[in-house]
């Protein structure tokens, strides 16, 4: 028999804990599913902060112009006034959750600037924002009586009434609906059964589909891999960010991110050469949008052949340097670059999502019971190229919304349903199998990045979709017939997650934001979203 919860939450990030938070102090009983330790995400990751207009020199409005801006034409304006209005508020709710930002000596809050902002209105605890939003909030769920947290558990696949009528041999006679999940307790390889009226998918971003990112391991579109298996709606998956400055490391594929404000307070990008190169594409130079600078790096690279450029973080205070950017600082120092006197050696590297689950502006998806928020989520914000700090702000705003929502959903959710089947697997395991296991994990993130990275071609993206086709035949004969563990079921994930990307990439004729395919240099017209949908 299922163990039974109001609301299952799959994730233990910003969205995931503000959500759940929201939802047990309105007295529902709620399980908090993640596959790690509860701190890893990208959220514990994040460095720039989280955009809200507090200041009287700024604007909401003025915070609504920059982000239509950097969505270039595709956000939902009316998604991102919404969301941004919350900006203060969702400020207040943190501070109240016990983070503490970082102010000025005279008691005001220290707001940073970054790329694309018109204001400086960057809250930020440091340059280590993420970490403490993320100790804050699991200290919170760890407090909380109504959330059972159960840490290394792998959310597998979503179950659903229509899923439960087809084992049975019975019609549906319902509306479609979410009833709960599969998840495999890493710890004893088992698989457990979990029931619920409500599922909210927060499983963060996909960066690990990709040969180099800023992301942790945790980053595998879990999530979006099993909301498009249950037949749910996702949109503009070909919206990759790539960050513009990741630390370069000939030794590793790890890719340590140098917060966009550090170009907000003066470091300028350099080439091999020595010289300020981002006057020649932007008027905004180092401050111009992310995609606009990855794609002038990009393009400095490929010119020169360089394996990476500088940046130059010289003209900064030393006292700045040491008071806003520590943690960078000692990353930097760990691999022989002082700040104040070497230059910095960068890449781009895979960063955001903006496309995703397709939600409206409760969190809800296109299947009845499921809920998603935060990076997993496109809620219409992002358009084509998300602004930096937005994605904080969005996760904390979206969680509350979709807690309300989730609050009514429950009132007249029909009954619950803990008679599910348990979990059948494959029971074989073969190491000379898994090793190429190992390759294809290999062969997914090189794919991705040589043939759906910064600048795309036709071409290129067909060749991809080609080899992804074959590692997705052969990852799912594996998946039907062995014991599944985590790096299977997240290479799983990896694959389909990275045909999406190729999928949604081939329906955009036309180049905007982060999508620049060279066949299709200019803009269209009428701009729409992209989809993928599984026929049931
Ligand atoms: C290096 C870095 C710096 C960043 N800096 C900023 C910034 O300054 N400002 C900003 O606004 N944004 C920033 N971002 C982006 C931002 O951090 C993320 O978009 C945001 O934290 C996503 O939050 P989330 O709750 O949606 O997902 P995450 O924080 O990624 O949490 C996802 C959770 O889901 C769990 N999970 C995933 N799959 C499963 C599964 N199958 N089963 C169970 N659990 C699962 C994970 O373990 C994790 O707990 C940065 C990102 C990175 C990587």
């Amino acid at each position: 028999m299922a163990e039974f919860y109001d609301v299952i939450v799959v994730g233990s990030g910003i969205a995931g804990l503000s959500f759940a938070l929201k939802v047990a102090e309105a007295g529902h009983r709620i399980a908090v599913i993640t596959k790690k330790n509860s701190a890893e995400s990208n959220t514990n990751y994040a460095q720039g902060g989280i955009a809200a207009v507090t200041s009287k020199k700024d604007e909401v409005n003025m915070h609504v112009a920059d982000t239509l801006v950097s969505g270039d034409g595709l956000c939902d304006e009316s998604a991102v006034r919404e969301i941004l209005r919350d900006g203060a508020a969702s400020i207040d709710q943190l501070t109240e959750r016990g983070v503490a930002f970082t102010q000025l000596e005279d008691g005001r809050a220290s707001l940073g600037k970054e790329g694309g902002h018109t204001k400086r209105r960057i809250f930020h605890v440091q340059d280590v924002t993420g970490k403490v939003i993320e100790e804050a909030l699991v200290k919170s769920i760890e407090e909380s009586p109504n959330i059972d947290n159960f840490e290394h558990h792998f959310a597998i696949e979503l179950i659903t009434s229509s899923k439960l009528c087809k084992h049975e041999g019975r019609k549906l006679d319902e509306e479609d609906r979410v009833i709960g999940l599969y998840a495999l307790n890493t710890q004893n390889d088992q698989v457990e059964t979990f029931a619920a009226s409500a599922v909210l998918l927060a499983t963060g971003g996909i960066g690990q589909v990709y040969q180099f990112t800023t992301n942790p391991f945790i980053a595998t579109g879990d999530g979006i891999a099993m909301a498009y298996r249950a037949g749910v709606e996702v949109r503009n998956m070909e919206f990759i960010q790539f960050h513009p400055t990741a630390f370069y490391s000939k030794d590793s594929s790890e890719r340590f991110l140098i917060s966009e404000a550090v170009r907000g307070e003066g470091a300028i990008l350099r080439n091999m050469k020595g010289e300020a190169f981002m006057e020649k594409y932007d008027a905004r130079k180092e401050l111009a949008p992310r995609d606009v600078v990855a794609r002038a790096i990009d393009s400095e690279m490929k010119e020169t052949g360089a394996r990476h450029l500088w940046l130059d973080a010289r003209p900064i205070p030393k006292k700045k340097l040491h008071e806003h950017f520590p943690n960078i600082y000692e990353h930097c120092a760990k691999q022989g670059i002082i700040m104040e006197s070497d230059m910095i050696p960068i890449v781009p590297a895979a960063h955001y999502l903006c496309g995703g689950i397709k939600t409206d502006l409760n969190a809800q998806t296109s299947l009845s019971g499921l809920y998603a928020c935060g990076e997993v989520a496109s809620t219409g914000l992002h358009g084509a190229n998300r602004l930096a700090s937005n994605s904080l702000l969005e996760a904390v705003v979206l969680a509350n919304r979709g807690a309300l929502s989730v609050e009514k959903y429950l009132s007249i959710a029909k009954g619950e349903v803990t008679v599910i089947p348990d979990w059948i697997g494959g029971n074989v395991r073969d190491s000379d199998e898994r090793i190429v296991l190992l390759h294809n994990w290999d062969e997914v993130k090189r794919t991705m990045w040589d043939y759906v990275g910064i600048v795309r071609t036709s071409k290129r993206l067909e060749r991809a979709r080609t080899r992804i086709q074959t590692l997705d035949k052969e990852i799912n004969d594996y998946y039907w017939n062995f014991k599944v563990d985590e790096s299977l079921l997240e290479l799983r994930n990896l694959i389909l997650v990275a045909g999406l990307i190729i999928d949604c990439a081939l329906q955009r004729k036309e180049s905007r934001g982060l999508h620049f395919i060279t066949d299709y240099p200019e803009k269209n017209d009428a701009p729409c979203d992209t989809k993928v949908r599984r026929k049931l």
